[in-house]
């Protein structure tokens, strides 16, 4: 009933789109204004998104503090009239020509890169790595699309997306917790790209943010066991506990690598899901690791680290390094979500409206009130 009420608002809604919208635009380093844009035109291939909610990603704060890796017009995106913000959803309200995979009032994630979709990367189904990243302007326009990233993003009211980059949201998923069907996509990725099934097999997510806390229960969906946490706040290894963690280990309290050994009685485990950055996190993960091992790489050390290469050949160790969300990996962890397989909303800590972005960041940055995820609602 209450689905069909939604629906039809939709609809109603679809005959009275506006012409401009509200969006925040960047512009020196950590400013952000808050203006007036054109709502945009879906193109063939397209649809219009009313944005409904968007999570705010350290990413997010990165792009706005310093640039990279957005990349507009070939440099800075600040002083640009660029739109940042990446990790949302909505509804669709208006289609490209053609367009008849989706329809008016369908709720969707996207995924944030469509990249070219002509370059030997986005033809392999690695279109986060797409090698014309960037290039979508003036004459060397290959049509590369990152929302946040390379073209308008998500703290606005409407944005246009690829069909490709759509995920439809189960009728009983908040918007607040749909937001977070990308994050648990990125997740999901860095498992594939080290094996693809787990089943029975053990791991270490080291990390509880966003990323890692939700690749603790994309692991466990997937049958990994055990799946062991690490990490140095007591309330994000309690938060992993529920999403499936059968250990968890407070560094500050105990050696991380004594712990693993432990828990796996000397043998160690089979993969390690790298999401803390830590300057000494893949010597560690070396030594959790049994020989033959595999570490998935999806954090930013904050400068260069000293590796023990050595420890890494005499045990046979594979590294692997994600970028974002690639090869369909959000549909499948969308697929957990609708199943219920994990809660990812005890992530989601913080909801501010579209005109309170600032506050919104700041919590995010300052982790405010033990902040995570922080979602920003629109207004309607
Ligand atoms: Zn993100
Ligand atoms: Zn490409």
């Amino acid at each position: 009933m209450e689905t069909n009420q939604h629906a039809c608002q939709c609809r109603q809604q679809a005959h009275s789109i506006p012409e401009t919208m509200k969006a925040w635009v960047l512009g020196d380093p950590d400013e952000l204004v808050y203006v007036d844009k054109p709502v945009p035109e879906p193109g063939p291939e397209e649809v219009l998104v009313r944005i409904d909610a968007i999570a705010i990603c350290a990413t997010d704060l990165e792009i706005i503090h310093r640039g990279p890796p957005a990349l507009i017009q070939g440099g800075l995106p600040f002083n640009r009239n660029f739109v940042p913000g990446h990790e949302y959803m909505g509804t669709v309200v208006r289609l490209g020509p053609n367009v008849d995979e989706f329809g008016i009032g369908d709720r969707v994630a996207v995924e944030i890169h469509a990249g070219c979709g002509r370059c030997e990367r986005c033809r392999e189904g690695m279109y986060t790595s797409c090698l014309n990243y960037g290039k979508n302007y003036g004459d060397q326009n290959k049509g590369h699309r990152a929302n946040g990233f390379t073209t308008d993003g998500g703290f606005t009211q409407y944005a246009v997306n690829h069909i490709n980059t759509l995920v439809r949201v189960p009728e009983d998923m908040s918007d607040e917790e749909a937001t977070l069907i990308v994050t648990a996509g990125t997740a999901m990725y860095g498992l594939d790209s080290m094996a693809g099934l787990i089943a029975g097999q053990s791991i270490v997510v080291m990390g509880p943010g966003p990323i890692g806390l939700l690749g603790v229960g994309i692991a466990k969906s997937q049958g990994a066991q055990p799946v062991i946490l690490t990490g140095t706040r007591d309330n994000r290894l309690e938060i992993g506990r529920k999403l499936g963690a059968d250990h968890t280990v407070n560094v500050g309290r105990e050696n991380a690598v004594d712990a693993v050994q432990r828990i796996t009685g000397g043998c160690g485990v089979h993969y390690v899901l790298e999401c803390s950055g830590a300057p000494n996190a893949i010597n560690d993960a070396t030594q959790m690791l049994m020989r033959g091992g595999r570490i998935c790489l999806a954090a930013f050390p904050a400068q260069p680290v000293t590796v023990d290469v050595a420890g890494l050949v005499r045990n046979n160790i594979s590294m692997f390094g994600i970028r974002g969300e690639g090869r369909s990996a959000v549909h499948r962890a969308a697929a957990f979500m609708q199943q219920k397989r994990f809660d990812a909303r005890l992530i989601h800590t913080h909801t501010f409206g579209l005109e309170e972005l600032p506050t919104a960041i700041r919590y995010a940055r300052e982790r405010i009130d033990d902040a995570i995820k922080v979602v920003v609602k629109m207004p309607r």
